[in-house]
């Protein structure tokens, strides 16, 4: 097998681990948002009710100011029928009216202190639904992650033992060529060379689109790690890809690469600045 074949295959197994993780992080993120919204619920529900309490003392209040007002009144109304004189009669007269004020104007405050009441239990009522209804997605969410989580892990594991194999396969220095490349470009660490027209000898690189020379076909089709010198991807053939996706378990090391150089014109030997950079 060269070693394209095998850097490919370290290359296939990584992406399916990023791709598993990804799926378990986006879980993850999900649920913290969730947490999040519900946590912002809570607060505001806390707020709300507090504010809730204050309007109903101040209600209260209102109320027992009412009722102390109309005990006034009734008793200066029994003052007055037994007054004897005018002036005294005036007197209560001018209490009374005054008291009946002060009542219509606690009256007015106790109305709209009413409303607010209403208004604040509408939202507190409100904000306890939209808790409830928080909470069942927080949950589902939570439940989610653990059996994301769980499933991931057996495959995690074995796709992390599968990898480890594979990479105690390929040169150190290529290997870290390759980590380098795929902590930096993702699924972009490798790409395929593409053939626009074999016989005039145009390729490109399947991950910037840039021309690739024949002597970078040239060494490709010799095995080595062999890097786009435009986009420094490490290059592989799609027999290489082929062999790879169709037996993952245990691909077979292309042989077309030669047979596809061999119709190009001889080019001189690869030129060694083409090693890994
Ligand atoms: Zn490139």
């Amino acid at each position: 097998m060269t070693d394209t074949a095998k850097l490919l295959r370290v290359f296939r197994v990584d992406q399916q681990l990023r791709g598993l993780r990804t799926r378990l992080t986006a879980a993850e993120s999900f649920a913290a948002q969730q947490e999040k919204l519900l946590n912002d619920l809570k607060s505001r529900h806390a707020a709300a009710s507090a504010e809730l309490k204050k309007a109903r003392t101040k209600v209260a209040s209102d109320e027992s100011e009412t009722a102390s007002i109309d005990a006034r009144i009734a008793k200066i109304r029994e003052q007055m029928n037994q007054t004897k004189t005018n002036k005294e009669y005036s007197a209560f007269l001018s209490e009374l009216n005054s008291l009946k004020e002060q009542k219509d104007a606690v009256e007015t405050n106790e109305l709209q202190q009413m409303q607010a009441l209403e208004s604040l239990q509408k939202t507190v009522d409100d904000l306890t639904t939209q808790i409830n209804e928080r909470q069942s997605i927080v949950e589902r969410a939570k439940t989610d992650c653990q059996t994301k989580h769980d499933e991931i892990r057996d495959r995690l594991t074995e796709l992390k033992s599968q990898r480890d194999t594979l990479a105690a396969d390929v040169a150190p220095a290529s290997l870290r060529v390759l980590e380098e490349l795929i902590a930096a470009r993702g699924d972009d660490a490798m790409a395929p060379v593409e053939v626009i027209d074999r016989r005039s000898h145009e390729w490109n690189c399947g991950a910037c689109m840039m021309a690739l020379t024949v002597e970078t076909i040239n060494r490709l089709a010799k095995g080595g790690m062999t890097r786009c010198t435009h986009c420094q991807c490490v290059l592989f053939t799609e027999e290489e890809n082929v062999a790879s996706k169709s037996e993952p378990k245990e691909p077979k090391a292309p042989k077309a690469p030669k047979a596809k150089v061999s119709k190009a014109k001889k080019p001189s030997a690869a030129p060694e600045a083409e090693a890994s950079a």
